[in-house]
């Protein structure tokens, strides 16, 4: 059963690089994230917890990206209600 050594960390590795792509990580980062958690996840998979509960505002977004506030999804349009958790967004002053 060694490849479950293998399998696991593979799984959280991917499941942190799509989470860390819609938080508007740049490709390289959600690549460093992937392989770091992979090969070490004891380390890296707290870290990434750590760094990614940083207020939403420290990401860098693209112009026409919204983050929301809730769930941290990314979406493009400006909306009234998160397409992602259906909550109500403020506008932003
Ligand atoms: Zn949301």
């Amino acid at each position: 059963m060694f490849w479950i050594g293998f399998i696991i960390p593979l799984l959280i590795a991917w499941w942190v690089a799509s989470d860390a792509s819609k938080r508007g990580y740049s490709k390289s980062a959600v690549i460093a994230w992937f392989l770091g958690v992979w090969l070490m996840l004891i380390i890296f998979l707290p870290l990434y917890f750590i760094l990614r509960s940083k207020p939403k505002r420290s990401i860098g977004v693209s112009k026409g990206h919204y983050v929301c506030p809730y769930c941290g999804n990314l979406y493009q349009e400006k909306a009234s209600f998160c397409p992602y958790c259906g909550r109500k967004l403020e506008e932003e002053g």
